[in-house]
């Protein structure tokens, strides 16, 4: 899994050309079916990748951490909300709550979440690839696939399935 992860961003910049020109036809002409083929897609690409043995997404990239997310994480932790922010969070560029630093603070060297129950709703949904008007998300997968080997084999897979 590591080597599959390491050569990633390679992979993912080899592909970026053909995936633009995927999403933007996918963009103008969505399938009726998208949303079942997605969830297909994602389903059986998680049945052969275990995030316990990868967890990039919480090593390289963090959540966004909605008002929400911040008070739930916060009761769980018996704190105040603010000093939650205080400990862990900062502003980022476009005035959203992202995290201090990378790897998650919250990621333990087994790879578990040791906040898994009450963690934030964007990682509970990453990488997002089983979400319902998947073409509105082209931009975020275009990143996605150099994070996540999953989104990157979904997106492959998706581009057999659906030619234009
Ligand atoms: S969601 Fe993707 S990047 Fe995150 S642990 Fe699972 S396979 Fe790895
Ligand atoms: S909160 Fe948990 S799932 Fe989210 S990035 Fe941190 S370790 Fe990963």
């Amino acid at each position: 899994m590591q080597d599959q992860i390491n050569n990633l961003p390679k992979r993912a910049k080899d592909k970026h050309k053909e995936n633009k020109t995927f999403f933007t036809k996918l963009k103008k002409r969505p399938p009726k079916q998208l949303d079942y083929i997605m969830q297909e897609l994602h389903a059986k690409e998680f049945e052969r990748t275990d995030c316990l043995e990868c967890a990039n997404c919480c090593k390289t990239t963090g959540p966004l951490f909605t008002s929400k997310d911040i008070h739930r994480i916060a009761k769980f932790f018996r704190m105040k909300e603010q000093q939650f922010i205080e400990n862990y969070l900062r502003l980022d560029e476009e005035n959203d709550y992202v995290l201090q630093s990378v790897p998650c603070t919250f990621l333990g060297a087994d790879n578990y979440c040791s906040i898994y129950d009450v963690r934030p709703k964007a990682c509970s949904e990453f990488p997002h690839t089983d979400r319902k008007k998947f073409q509105q998300i082209s931009n975020l997968t275009l990143k996605n696939v150099a994070i996540c080997p999953a989104a990157y084999n979904i997106v492959e897979a998706m581009k057999k399935k659906i030619q234009f």
